[in-house]
């Protein structure tokens, strides 16, 4: 299946390359700059494919089945800004990011002398089943992103720059898009370097970046369905990843540090981080100071971040893994600190 959905993949990026992106890179006279137009067609139509299945399939869901009843969506109109922000951010970070990055790794390979063609090819035999190549990779992948998002929760720095992610109070199929454009690059390093050392072909990325971001979107809708019993156990559905974004609980504070998988919520039943059955809780944070970003436009929002993530970058207690609050300052301080002032 995921032969032919690559090659229908690949036509697509063609076609688009061909007949829009190459044309307007060449009336701008932005094609030296650029080179090969694929790469940007390719960034772009993962994003345009995503709004569009989010606004026909999932949006209508949130209506059909809603978790939570808003008397308005206001709050929700800055996430649809996000998501169309990446759209164009994409191809920036694939180009200006990805690339180089890439190729920095496979010539720090190449200087160590390690080979460049990734850990798979060195299972016997590999090469004649792609799929199990695929599966292996996807797991990795998955498993890489669960204690990444753990470290986003835990490290203060880390949590200063993914906090505004879940500074939204109405949580919906938009959301998945509202993060902060730091973080997004460091999270496309990170998990590019699984594809690098486990060596994934270029064609399966595409669709496997694609398929990742749609299961994604589809958890953060508004909608009360989940996957069943059994397949719960296994991938994240709208019901695991909307507890997730719950606020703390006073009466039960570690209650919220739960759901971490991206795709897959095995990793979270393995390590103990699965949380089933609860009924859906109030979305958002309880830090005042994280939470006044739902009065906040996009841009003013990542600067409020980028403040927040270098005050705890440069201090000691941001490298501390341990649950912090910011002051009006955007500075960060140890929760509880404030119960006992010194
Ligand atoms: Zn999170
Ligand atoms: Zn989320």
């Amino acid at each position: 299946m995921f032969d032919v959905l690559a090659y229908w993949w690949w036509l697509a990026v063609d076609w688009f390359s061909a007949h829009a992106v190459g044309p307007v890179l060449a009336f701008a006279h932005l094609d030296a700059l650029f080179g090969e137009p694929e790469a940007i067609a390719e960034a772009l139509l993962i994003g345009l494919v995503q709004i569009a299945i989010i606004g026909c399939l999932f949006r209508p869901l949130e209506k059909l089945a809603p978790a939570e009843r808003w008397q308005d969506r206001r709050l929700t109109g800055v996430d649809l800004r996000f998501a169309f922000a990446l759209v164009a951010l994409g191809p920036l970070l694939a180009f200006v990011v990805l690339s180089p990055f890439a190729r920095a790794f496979g010539n720090a390979l190449d200087w160590i002398g390690l080979p460049a063609d990734g850990l798979l090819h060195y299972i016997p035999h590999i090469d004649e089943h792609p799929y199990l190549a695929f599966a292996l990779y996807y797991a990795a992948n998955d498993l890489a992103y669960y204690w990444m998002h753990r470290a986003q929760h835990a490290i203060p720095w880390w949590w200063a720059l993914h906090n505004m992610h879940h500074s939204q109070r109405q949580v919906n199929c938009w959301t998945n898009s509202r993060v902060s454009w730091l973080d997004l690059v460091l999270e496309s390093c990170l998990l590019a370097t699984v594809g690098l050392v486990m060596g994934v072909d270029a064609g399966q990325f595409a669709v496997l970046v694609l398929l990742t971001q749609l299961v994604q979107n589809l958890a953060h809708t508004n909608t009360r369905f989940g996957f069943g019993r059994v397949f719960d156990k296994l991938i994240v559905d709208p019901r695991f990843h909307r507890l997730h974004h719950m606020a703390a609980d006073p009466a039960r504070p570690n209650l919220h540090n739960c759901n971490f998988g991206q795709v897959l919520s095995i990793w979270d039943n393995l390590f103990g981080t699965a949380l089933y059955g609860e009924p859906p809780r109030r979305n958002g944070v309880d830090d005042a100071i994280v939470d006044a970003d739902n009065g906040r436009g996009m841009s003013v929002m990542q600067w409020y971040t980028l403040r927040r993530f270098w005050s705890a970058f440069t201090s000691r207690a941001g490298w501390k893994p341990q649950s912090i609050v910011f002051d009006t300052r955007s500075r960060s301080i140890p929760d509880g600190a404030q119960a006992n002032p010194k």
